[in-house]
């Protein structure tokens, strides 16, 4: 029996691309052998990376003018890559908005004259804040933002408009969640274990103008431009990890693309929302204009009793609902492959554990 993982990531995959998985496991479309066991320079490999790179360009609609490549070392190793990647006047301004963010500032830091623009830590980044042309400085080299706050549970209620300066933003928890516009965007990077596929591979889109920009010293295998060239496989590319997406985003455009998942996406968590705010019981701090449709921070009364609700929610299949260290509480990471049946059950859980604690 399959339960329903609320994991923040690693997380759920629909059920029928896993089932696709296992039927060519042990043997991928008459080859007599595994994606995982398979040259990465083989005809069969050459048109899984080619399709992964297709179809994630008509998913996001992508211009011509920018390039998509499938890298390896998680988002974290994209922290370091941008600003070793945009380095003209080694300037570069950052929104901290939640722990990843935070973090991306940190390592960017050592390579420059890093700023934080904004930041939303006064109140435990539980807003996004107000931010206009006027708060980037005019010769930042790129403005840094992570567009939903996986621990935190907050999203932007808009793209940010920086002006000229490139737009760099982590969409690693809510890639293919909701559609966006990437020209206004320099630099997209999201690891997949979030809403794409296993982990260990990481999407990259960068525009072709800002991969001439790069620092003396960065390492060949974070230049963008040297996956770029060799469209993803210079090295050894996290091969089973891009073919899994790949059977993803066939799923996603089989099921109406990215609008028709934003729309149930937007469902769900109304859904779960309501339930929260109408509940006394459950509550979830996030200021409603930025609250997140992807992860979904919530708590009971008190400590005791959030544990409570992890360890009896995990026996009714309902798995991995235990909220972030630095949060607390519970948290119900509700990605593209949660179906609409998993928050329901959810939902009347929490029904039933409040009316037994209140
Ligand atoms: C999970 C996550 C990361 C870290 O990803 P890794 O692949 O573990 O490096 C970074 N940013 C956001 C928004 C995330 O959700």
């Amino acid at each position: 029996m399959r339960n329903y993982n609320f994991s923040a990531g690693p997380s759920m995959l629909p059920e029928e691309v896993l089932k696709q998985v296992q039927k060519e496991l042990l043997d991928y479309e008459g080859t007599g052998i595994s994606v995982m066991e398979m040259s990465h320079r083989s005809k069969p490999y050459e048109a899984i990376n080619a399709e992964a790179e297709s179809l994630l360009r008509e998913l996001m609609a992508i211009p011509e003018d920018y390039d998509v490549i499938f890298v390896q070392g998680g988002a974290s190793t994209q922290f370091e890559a941008v600003p070793l990647n945009i380095s003209v006047n080694k300037k570069a301004d950052y929104v901290v908005t939640g722990n990843f963010s935070k973090k991306a500032f940190g390592e960017a830091k050592k390579y420059g004259d890093m700023v934080k623009a904004a930041s939303s830590e006064d109140a435990n980044f539980t807003y996004i804040p107000k931010l206009d042309r006027s708060t980037f400085r005019s010769d930042a080299d790129y403005v840094h933002i992570c567009y939903n706050n996986t621990i935190f549970g907050t999203r932007y209620s808009s793209i940010p408009d920086t002006g000229n300066i490139p737009l760099v933003a982590d969409l690693s928890s809510c890639i293919l969640s909701q559609e966006f516009d990437v020209k206004k965007f320099g630099v997209i990077y999201a690891g997949a274990q979030k809403n794409v596929g296993p982990a260990g591979v990481t999407i990259v889109i960068v525009r072709k103008d800002l991969q001439d920009k790069c620092n003396p010293l960065c390492p060949t295998m974070l230049k963008w431009s040297t996956q770029v060239k060799e469209h993803s496989l210079y090295n050894t590319p996290p091969a089973f990890s891009t073919y899994v997406s790949m059977l993803v985003f066939r799923y996603l455009k089989k099921n109406g693309g990215v609008k028709a998942m934003n729309e149930i996406n937007e469902r769900k968590a109304k859904m779960l929302y309501e339930y929260i705010d109408n509940s006394g019981y459950y509550k979830n701090s996030v200021v409603p204009e930025f609250r997140s449709i992807m992860n979904v921070p919530f708590v009971t009364p008190s400590a005791e009793t959030d544990a409570e609700f992890v360890s009896e929610a995990a026996k009714e299949g309902l798995l991995t609902l235990k909220g972030h260290r630095l949060v607390g509480g519970m948290r119900a990471s509700i990605y593209n492959a949660m179906p609409i049946e998993g928050i329901k059950k959810l939902i009347d859980f929490m029904k039933n554990f409040e009316k037994r604690h209140k």
